[in-house]
């Protein structure tokens, strides 16, 4: 299937097609700041299966990883969506942030990262794997 999504202005918008290789929740340090949230909502898919309408402005993120992998976040430069998260390390791999489609009300979380910096309050209940990295 096909969804459809767009930051909050409008500026930007999206398609995404066929099926995601999953739907994460990150409880990252960098995701809840970035989002303002408790955590992000990502639909991991490949970057072959994203088609973007507008510009985005990229953030690279070197952040605090021993590995030396990093995060290219991208975002409405207009309203500061956050849209997309371009995973370095494993090339070719997105997250699309789950909060900008236009339908997600049947999207639930089948796997949690970066559990370490989870905040004590939160439970999913869908969840089936959780990991203290990523
Ligand atoms: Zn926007
Ligand atoms: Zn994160």
């Amino acid at each position: 299937m096909t969804r459809t999504g767009r930051c909050l202005c409008g500026d930007v918008s999206y398609e995404l097609s066929g099926d995601p290789i999953a739907t994460v929740v990150c409880h990252c340090d960098h995701c809840q700041r970035q989002s303002g949230g408790a955590f992000s909502l990502n639909m991991v898919a490949h970057e072959s299966q994203l088609s973007i309408d507008g510009t985005l402005q990229t953030y690279v993120e070197t952040g605090e990883n021993d590995d030396g992998t990093y995060v290219n976040r991208k975002f409405c430069g207009t309203c500061g969506s956050p849209i997309v998260s371009e995973l370095v390390a494993t090339e070719g791999v997105v997250a699309v942030k789950v909060g900008t489609l236009d339908d997600r009300s049947d999207i639930a979380p089948a796997a949690e990262v970066w559990c370490v910096d989870k905040q004590p309050w939160v439970e999913l209940a869908s969840i089936q794997m959780s990991m203290d990295r990523e």
